[in-house]
């Protein structure tokens, strides 16, 4: 009986995966043939008497968005070309998420050292490379710049490499290198660089740093530099960190950050910075609002990184988009419909270069959804953005999904807003003399207490906040989170059991 059901659940299993397959993509390619009128897939038209190479999808910028764009289109049928003037994988994988979350995970077990031998473990004397790390987290970030390669040639995917501009041409023609390129779709996934530029090799075996930014970047590297043994200064404009999140997180991250050793200089700025035979000195004005905003003058000497991590700016200005016709706002940002079109039809922008929700599964699931939109007739493929969940690689790590406390009394009024919020110290710290602390908010809208928002920050939250999510977006309420039966013993269980 068990056989004859394991050999019907394969059969159903391979009928699935096969048969409908083959029929999707004959369909697609039909559909695609149809509206485009092309006989040969993954084919750019060679020069023609203009000397213009077109193809059905042009894609400027090989990160995320990029990337994920024109592997679509490729799979629905398009002929794509990527142009990338740096390194494919873009922002995440060469300077972004990956290097970060590898620096992160080492912090993670300097971390953990101090609670070895509450745990019984004689660790004796450790030492720890810098120069390891950076040798395995660079080759680490190699080999993925292959495998996007790979992946693109898998695809038949064109890489251009090289600086796009767009030509001055009637019909949006892109130039790169002397050659021209042009597409009836033409994606702009060019991302951003930081407002203000660090050597991008500072952070590495420095015992002195000053980080200046209170945004999730500036407390991410305060938080790994720290804890890798480098005396670390942070340096913010007003009281707290993350001053866009829920006040809750807000107000923990900006303690945990004290109390894990990071020297933070509140209300304050960096005046200037000189360099000196010991490294940079860093003189920084403080405002004192108890004392009618006196200001003081310090100085950090001794530095050996500076970061600076203020904010992003768009990589449009190189491109000639106004001559396009393509529109930005003050800040350089593309501005884009719902559906990721810009003000020049056939021309679209996703992921960073748009400046909304700056975050990598955010350009990726962009790009994927216009190429559905473009190449498989789905008329209505568009993202939607708002409740994006998204982690800060902190000590601990936070996790947060949909409306603050503070957005949701706003829109929703405060008569509607029900509350549920914990604080304690996860078990792990029962046994160590280190401890830090798990703090939850659920925020809940209406009668039927829906939830429309989570945050929390302590050990696990990271790894918590994806399946939470699922839910949310699903609409779940204050009762179905209680009607899930607890998992002991864990700190999740906390998000399931408050009252
Ligand atoms: C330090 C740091 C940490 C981060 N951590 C996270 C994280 O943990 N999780 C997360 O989700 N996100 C994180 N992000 C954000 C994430 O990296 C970006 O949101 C994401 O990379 C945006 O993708 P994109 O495709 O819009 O742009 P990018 O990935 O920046 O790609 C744009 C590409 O276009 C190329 N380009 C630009 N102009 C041209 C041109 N004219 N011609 C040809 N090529 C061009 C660039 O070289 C680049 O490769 C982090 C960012 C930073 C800076």
């Amino acid at each position: 009986m068990r056989a004859n059901f394991l050999v019907m659940a394969k059969l159903i299993l391979i009928t699935h995966m096969q048969v409908p397959r083959w029929f999707i993509r004959r369909k697609q390619l039909f559909s695609f043939f149809c509206r485009h009128g092309v006989t040969r897939r993954s084919m750019a038209s060679h020069p023609t008497a203009t000397d213009t190479t077109r193809f059905d999808f042009l894609v400027i910028g090989g990160g995320s968005g990029g990337l994920a764009g024109a592997r679509r289109a490729a799979e629905l049928g398009a002929s794509a070309a990527v142009i990338e003037s740096h390194k494919l994988g873009g922002t995440c994988v060469n300077v972004g998420c990956v290097p970060k979350k590898v620096m992160w995970n080492a912090a993670v077990h300097a971390e953990y050292l101090h609670d070895h031998s509450d745990y019984g473990f004689d660790v004796g004397n450790v030492r720890f490379s810098w120069e390891t790390l950076k040798a395995k987290r660079d080759a680490y970030v190699s080999h993925l710049n292959r495998i996007y390669r790979n992946n693109l040639d898998k695809a038949k995917i064109q890489t251009i490499q090289g600086h796009a501009r767009f030509m001055n041409d009637p019909e949006p023609t892109v130039e790169v290198n002397g050659k021209k390129y042009s597409a009836p779709h033409i994606l702009i996934a060019t991302g951003g660089h930081p407002s203000v530029l660090s050597d991008a090799e500072c952070c590495f075996a420095n015992r002195r740093s000053v980080i200046v930014g209170a945004g999730y970047i500036a407390v991410e590297m305060a938080g790994i530099l720290s804890t890798l043994g480098s005396k670390t200064s942070l340096i913010i404009r007003q009281t707290g960190v993350l001053r866009n999140f829920d006040s809750f997180i807000s107000t923990n991250c900006t303690k945990e950050i004290q109390s894990s050793g990071v020297d933070l200089w509140k209300n304050s700025q960096v005046k200037s910075v000189c360099k000196t035979d010991r490294g940079l000195e860093v003189m920084i004005v403080t405002k004192d609002p108890e004392k009618k905003n006196e200001e003081k003058i310090s100085t950090i000497q001794e530095v050996d990184c500076l970061l600076w991590a203020i904010g992003r700016q768009p990589n449009t200005s190189g491109l000639n988009i106004g001559a396009m016709g393509v529109d930005t706002d003050e800040s350089g940002h593309i501005i884009v419909d719902e559906f990721q079109n810009t003000s020049r039809p056939g021309i679209y922008a996703v992921g960073d270069v748009c400046g909304r929700a700056l975050l990598t599964p955010v350009a990726i699931a962009a790009g994927r959804k216009l190429a559905h939109r473009l190449f498989e007739d789905k008329k209505d493929s568009k993202l939607d953005y708002s409740t994006i969940p998204t982690v800060v690689f902190s000590h601990p790590p936070i996790g947060t999904v949909g409306l603050t406390e503070e957005e949701a009394i706003k829109t929703r009024g405060k008569e509607n807003v029900k509350i549920y919020k914990t604080s304690f110290t996860p078990m792990y710290h029962a046994i160590t003399s280190r401890k830090t602390q798990c703090l939850m908010k659920l925020v809940c809208v209406g009668k039927e207490e829906k939830v429309v928002g989570l945050h929390m920050q302590g050990l696990g939250c990271d790894e918590m906040l994806q399946g939470f999510s699922v839910a949310i977006i699903m609409g779940a309420t204050k009762a179905d989170f209680d009607k899930t039966i607890a998992i002991h013993p864990t700190s999740s269980e906390e998000l399931v059991t408050m009252r």
